[in-house]
């Protein structure tokens, strides 16, 4: 679909397109054959990005970034997409959640994320605690005015080592009508800090080459300045900026999901079996022609998501559907397009077994398909009292 609207944004989405095809595609076999991006590489493509102005795009001109309203940002997560998140998180979109820094923190941590000198992790999930965000038991308690950090994190994602993390630990309990609920605060933590430890972890088989983390924190000291926010107010601000995260996931699925259905459609116009291109067999055919459907209408939910963000108007509930119904969509023609590859379709000699594992994660990170399920549920039936 085209979504270009203005003569700005179709010289964007060309310098985003040229910009894939001369520093991103060429490298992507060998990225996942390897399973690493290698650092003059990813510099590299960290450089070009800089030059023309993708780097730090989506953050406001105020703090140096580039600016972008979410319409532009939805041109370029859409085409990077595409491709690995190994390749294109060098070009970075640094978290809007340190738009909440103040005073000297901008100098220390928003800046330099602005202009690359430093790079940050998000840090949520625990290894006891993924969906159940409010399980978690990294915990911070107060030591005069410094607070003490303690506890783990995993799954923490990111193309390269980071400088710092935002780290979210529980800094005491909040009673509440239905009990005691667990007051949660983000941290800005430098690697370095003595009982910090952050080193690759668990090796992924969706997009090979973007590592993650495993955080662990012992007695961690850390001063006031290193709160981001307010205390207690850690998820609040995370939720403020975890709903567009959600709408670019569906733009990148829809990206990926373009570029497997042309891949399918290629190959079922040329692959010829009973003496016809496979394509002509209805069974191959409709795979197509459901892909381009599931296709046009996430596309839609995407845009939709996206002009409510730009009016103000998006409710948690829309970039929980944009999530889903992307994700799945995606999952859907990747799987169909083995299918129509037949044997050659989980070949390493073709990309599709490629596209086909990178897809699986875009149902899990950023909030499983269950949790975008129980969050539309809830907003369906809280207006009822239930
Ligand atoms: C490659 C990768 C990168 C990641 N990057 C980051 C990152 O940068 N920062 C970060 O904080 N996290 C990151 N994550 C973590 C990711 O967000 C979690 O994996 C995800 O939220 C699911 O948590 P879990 O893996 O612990 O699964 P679990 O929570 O253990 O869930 C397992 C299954 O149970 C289901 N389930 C759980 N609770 C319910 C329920 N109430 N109702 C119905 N079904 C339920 C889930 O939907 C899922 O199917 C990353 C994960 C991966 C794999």
């Amino acid at each position: 679909m085209n979504f270009v609207v203005n003569h700005e944004n179709e010289l964007l989405l060309n310098t985003v397109r040229n910009f894939m095809e001369q520093e991103i595609y060429p490298h992507e076999e060998m990225v996942d054959r390897t399973g690493e991006v290698p650092e003059e590489l990813g510099r590299e493509i960290e450089k070009r990005s800089k030059e023309l102005g993708l780097f730090a795009c989506n953050l406001p001109e105020e703090v140096g970034g580039g600016g972008l309203d979410y319409a532009a940002m939805h041109l370029i997560e859409r085409e990077y997409g595409k491709t690995s998140h190994a390749l294109h998180a060098w070009a970075a979109r640094p978290t809007e959640i340190l738009l909440a820094c103040e005073g000297d923190q901008h100098d220390r941590y928003l800046t330099p994320c602005v202009t690359g000198e430093k790079r940050e992790l998000f840090a949520l999930s625990e290894p006891e605690a993924g969906s159940d965000v409010m399980g978690m038991k990294s915990n911070a308690r107060r030591d005069g005015d410094d607070w003490i950090l303690n506890g783990s994190k995993h799954f923490i994602s990111g193309p390269c080592m980071p400088d710092f993390a935002i780290v979210f630990a529980a800094t005491g309990e909040d009673e509440r009508p239905r009990g005691p609920r667990k007051r949660i605060t983000a941290f800005l933590v430098d690697v370095g800090t003595p009982g910090f430890d952050c080193r690759v972890g668990n090796k992924c088989v969706s997009y090979r080459g973007y590592n993650t983390y495993q955080l662990s924190f012992d007695d961690v000291r850390l001063g006031p300045e290193q709160i981001l926010g307010e205390e207690g107010r850690g998820l609040e601000l995370a939720g403020k900026w975890l709903g567009m995260g959600r709408i670019w996931v569906g733009a990148c699925c829809c990206g990926k999901a373009e570029r497997i259905l042309d891949m399918a459609t290629e190959w079922a116009a040329g692959r010829r079996q009973f003496g016809q291109p496979i394509g002509r067999f209805q069974a191959t055919g409709f795979r197509l022609a459901d892909g381009a459907m599931g296709l046009r209408a996430a596309d839609l939910l995407v845009a939709d998501a996206v002009s409510r963000a730009e009016r103000g108007a998006m409710e948690d509930a829309d970039a929980a559907m944009v999530k889903v119904f992307c994700s799945e969509m995606l999952n859907r023609v990747a799987d169909d397009a083995v299918q129509i590859h037949g044997g050659m379709g989980l070949m390493e000699e073709l990309p599709i077994q490629r596209l086909w594992r990178d897809s699986r994660l875009e149902r899990i990170w950023d909030g499983t398909s269950e949790i975008q399920r129980h969050i539309i549920t809830r907003a369906i039936l809280r207006p009822l009292g239930a």
